[in-house]
């Protein structure tokens, strides 16, 4: 064993003995699993649910994907990474400069880490966006660390990811992007990297195509659930630990007449302040854009008259279905969110609706089934499953889905 490893201002323990596996099921709400167990589906994850142990943990805010992927693999919430959504906007140029670059990062990862300690590393994702930020730091010139995604695995290389012909060596094709088996294929490569490639870490990360599309007992979401814990059945060998999480939940976002339940903030705030004195960023928005339309439960305003701020409160708070209205200090401070990369005002709706920017602005023609979305404190809760006890000192302390590596990794000691 290896000595203990400082990272961001957390002691973990040295080079595990067996694997320490961390899952990241993208958009899991509990109520996925609950569902998919009623039938028996589960039988993998419900075992780990009784013999180790089934809890509910906080992810970071906002409960989007990159945020929360980063949290998870570093450790801090977004105030320590700086990756707080897929973009960020800077009012003096009036840029919106994507974040899935590694110079945003403003913490090294779990997995750097532990690469400069000799560990070997293994990190799959469905989509390509998140790549480069979990790779960052790891070098893949010495046989220790492979990261490549499935979205790209006919792309992946020796030098870039550390493994080549992926798709002839694992038997599958490169599956489309918005498809389960995008997920899939995360799933079969981490069970076939386990058994040929042996890591001490290793992280899968999911996407959550199906979980945008279909409710918790959906027979597509079930089969989804079942073909997930099959996977599971193949990683639970030896004396390997491993933790389900997520990155966030997922609601239901649509009204009765299945249309989008959207608040088009930019348009409520350019009637009642006038054009051009505030900017809504939602940050959820990114290239992938078809199973949300842009529209996620959180945004933040800009506004380039800060007189305006205490109006701008006042508007948003009249709006029914909008629950958190902060200014940028309160908000970074409540919800450990970078004040740089934020604006002047920080917003989230309820449980059933989605706060878009002006409606024009949003694409919703792609959205063929009623919305479901994510971003806010409703999504915020997701399970934590791991197939060994973990040692909870504090009882009274909620834990983090960004907790997942320290206990996944105390788990294969
Ligand atoms: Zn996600």
């Amino acid at each position: 064993m290896s000595s203990p490893i400082e990272i961001n201002e957390r002691q973990y323990p040295g080079i595990p003995s067996s694997t320490a596996i961390v899952i990241c099921l993208d958009g899991s709400q509990k109520e996925y699993f609950e569902e998919a167990s009623k039938l028996n589906l589960t039988p993998n994850i419900d075992s780990f649910k009784k013999n180790g142990e089934d809890l509910l943990v906080n992810s970071a805010i906002p409960s989007f994907t990159n945020p929360n992927n980063i949290s998870i693999v570093t450790g801090r919430p977004s105030s320590v990474h700086g990756i707080c959504g897929n973009f960020f906007y800077t009012p003096s140029t009036g840029e919106e400069v994507m974040m899935n670059d590694p110079q945003f990062l403003r913490a090294p990862t779990i997995f750097q880490k532990y690469y400069e300690q000799g560990a070997k590393i293994a990190i799959v994702t469905a989509k390509d966006k998140l790549r480069k930020l979990l790779s960052h730091g790891l070098k893949f010139n010495e046989s220790r660390a492979i990261c490549f995604s499935s979205e790209k695995s006919d792309q992946a290389n020796l030098s870039e990811n550390g493994i080549e012909d992926v798709n002839k060596w694992l038997g599958m094709e490169v599956p489309n992007v918005y498809s389960q088996g995008l997920s899939e294929f995360v799933m079969a490569a981490g069970v076939k990297i386990l058994n040929e490639f042996n890591p001490d870490i290793m992280y899968l990360s999911t996407t959550d195509f199906i979980q945008h599309k279909y409710a918790p007992g959906d027979e597509v979401a079930n089969t989804f659930y079942a073909m997930f814990d099959r996977y599971i059945g193949q990683l639970n060998v030896n004396n390997n630990s491993i933790i389900v999480t997520a990155d966030h939940g997922m609601q239901p976002k649509s009204r009765s007449d299945g249309s989008p339940n959207a608040i088009f903030l930019q348009d409520i705030l350019d009637e009642t302040l006038g054009k051009n004195i505030s900017k809504v960023i939602l940050p959820i928005t990114d290239p992938y854009v078809v199973h949300h339309g842009a529209l996620g439960s959180f945004a933040t305003v800009y506004l380039s008259d800060k007189s305006k701020i205490n109006d701008a409160i006042e508007e948003i708070n009249k709006i029914e279905d909008i629950e958190v209205v902060l200014t940028n200090k309160e908000g970074c401070a409540q919800y450990d969110l970078p004040t740089d990369r934020m604006g002047d005002i920080i917003c989230m709706s309820s449980q059933n609706s989605t706060i878009g920017s002006a409606e024009k602005a949003h694409d919703l023609s792609k959205l063929k089934e009623p919305l479901r979305s994510h971003g806010g404190l409703h999504e915020r809760e997701v399970p934590f499953i791991s197939n060994k006890k973990i040692n909870l000192n504090d009882a009274n302390i909620k834990l983090n889905n960004y907790d997942a590596f320290y206990h996944a990794i105390s788990g294969a000691m």
